[in-house]
């Protein structure tokens, strides 16, 4: 099955059992002041939970775009160092708001992995919430049983509350979850550790695909529950992994969900991709990745800035443009040469792409222009540091012109020499003058067995925000947009190229 035919599966199969396959809604949210980025199918259905409104319909699906590259969902640095957590991926999801409960939702995902995608019923485990008493938890014994119906005793597992209790705040609706992992190992590894269950982590090829969630209760202020009168059933499902498990392969990214960026990059860059874990295999797992979060992101309405949602899109951007640059060595804008193959392959789930290409792509061509201009420098920087003890940043001479000891002092060299700590000091002047997102100064410091002194670059930036706010007495937004709706409107380019402050110009 290629991976349109079993996303197709899924919206067809809950199509059949009475749901309404709804559109995904955009990556970007832009009224809730508790989340910047959709993370999670049911983001846009929060109110029916909550009963602020009633739904439309009982009982809902829809393939969701999701980006965990922030707040309580973070996997950006899992992202190509593994193989199966994403910065943006598709969530496939079913709904019951007040309608049917476990016992279907159960039942339909059994009969969904078995009997439509035909997945060997001996690979999946599943877990349910085995109590809490502390909290006044109880055991789910009631997805227990349902289990139980289908599946042997031995492969149902008991969680914990972390891994299988959500709740969506300290109040307010949550309930027990049972989730069902597939087990990827080779026969041999299997019958290597014979009888043996594995989930999640103890195995990379033991993962968890899917994710359904009963809400039941309601928490109240003074911590005690209350069962709901109307129950719901909220699930999700990983889409690159679920094809990953149906096409038999190791890697999500050895799907055809990732294999035509992957080639597009071979092509740029004329090397070989060669499933390792090499830094090079990295480097194209996370391009293939990244270009699809800054894509949708852009299209969705998000342009990169220096601030907020637009900053995070701006890093994940920088982040993939030294890996190429490091890794792949290829020197120029890369990523916007992928928009064509993304824009086409997702034309039919996601038009947005399809119907905006050029805008997007141009933004991204300027980004990466950008950000080259600086990056070989910020890295001579940094390896200069790094190698050479005596090294003194440019920041240092400036504003601790004193004496070469008081200097090295702030250094690295007195804090220890095998503690190896970036200075903040030193990690502001990369952001400030070179653009290096901190998060980017980190991994760069990681790969070398480094840390950063946090603190100290949160200090510097905190001394340079107080210096600029006493310097110019209004505040300037990165990006100007002129015109009501910027998608539509013709791209006009950057007024200014510096990588600090650049102002974007729309004209209708
Ligand atoms: P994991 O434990 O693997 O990090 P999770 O428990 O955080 O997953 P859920 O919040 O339960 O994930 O989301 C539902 C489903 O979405 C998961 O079962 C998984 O298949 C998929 N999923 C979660 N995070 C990612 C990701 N970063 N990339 C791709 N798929 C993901
Ligand atoms: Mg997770
Ligand atoms: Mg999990
Ligand atoms: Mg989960």
């Amino acid at each position: 099955m290629t991976s349109s035919d079993i996303r197709r599966a899924f919206l067809d199969f809950f199509k059949n059992k009475g749901h309404e396959i709804v559109p995904s809604a955009p990556i970007v949210i832009k009224n809730d002041p508790t989340l910047m980025f959709t993370n999670a199918g049911m983001n846009q259905f929060k109110d029916y939970f909550l009963g602020n409104k009633q739904a439309p319909y009982k009982r809902v699906a829809d393939t969701q775009k999701c980006l965990r590259v922030s707040g309580k969902h973070n996997d950006l640095e899992e992202v190509g160092v593994d193989t199966y957590h994403h910065t943006m991926f598709e969530m496939l999801g079913n709904w019951s708001f007040g309608d049917y409960f476990k016992a279907e939702a159960i039942a339909w995902s059994w009969e969904l992995l078995t009997e439509v995608y035909k997945i060997d019923k001996d690979r999946l485990y599943v877990t349910v919430f085995e109590g809490d008493s502390a909290e006044g938890l109880p055991k789910d014994d009631e997805a227990f049983n349902e289990w139980k119906k289908h599946i042997a005793g031995e492969r149902i597992l008991m969680g914990n509350k972390k891994d299988n209790f959500w709740e969506m705040g300290d109040t307010g609706p949550c309930g027990p979850c049972t989730e069902i992992h597939y087990d990827g190992r080779s026969d041999e590894e299997r019958k290597a550790v014979d009888g043996k269950t594995l989930v999640n982590a103890d195995n990379p090829q033991v993962i968890e695909i899917w994710n359904n969630v009963f809400i039941q209760f309601n928490r109240l202020k003074d911590g005690s529950l209350e069962p709901l009168p109307q129950k719901h059933v909220d699930t999700g499902m990983g889409f690159e992994r679920l094809v990953r498990v149906l096409q038999g392969k190791q890697s999500n990214y050895d799907t055809d969900v990732f294999t035509g960026t992957i080639n597009a990059i071979e092509n740029i860059v004329n090397k070989k991709y060669d499933y390792s874990d090499s830094k090079e295999a990295v480097a194209f797992r996370v391009l293939s990745d990244h270009i699809r979060a800054i894509s949708f992101t852009i299209a969705d309405g998000q342009l990169p800035s220096n601030t907020g949602a637009g900053y995070v899109i701006r890093r994940i951007l920088r982040r993939a443009v030294r890996y190429y640059y490091s890794y792949l060595d290829y020197k120029q804008p890369l990523l916007f040469q992928l928009l064509p193959v993304i824009a086409k392959q997702f034309e039919h789930v996601f038009p947005e792409l399809k119907k905006q290409e050029d805008f997007v792509t141009k933004v991204i061509k300027e980004e990466e222009d950008a950000f080259l201009k600086t990056l070989e420098k910020g890295i001579k920087k940094f390896d200069a540091y790094i190698e050479d003890s005596e090294y003194i940043p440019d920041y240092f001479s400036e504003e601790n012109s004193t004496k070469k000891e008081t200097i090295l002092k702030n250094n690295k060299i007195l804090e220890g020499a095998d503690k190896k700590i970036i200075n903040g000091v030193f990690a502001f002047e990369l952001n400030d003058t070179y653009g290096f997102p901190i998060d980017l100064t980190e991994l760069m410091a990681k790969e070398k067995g480094w840390t950063v002194d946090i603190d100290g670059f949160n200090q510097a930036l905190q001394q340079q925000k107080h210096r600029s706010r006493a310097a110019t007495a209004i505040d300037t937004e990165d990006w100007v947009i002129v015109g009501d709706e910027f998608s539509q409107n013709e791209f006009v380019g950057y007024d200014s190229l510096e990588v600090k402050t650049r102002i974007v110009k729309y004209r209708k």
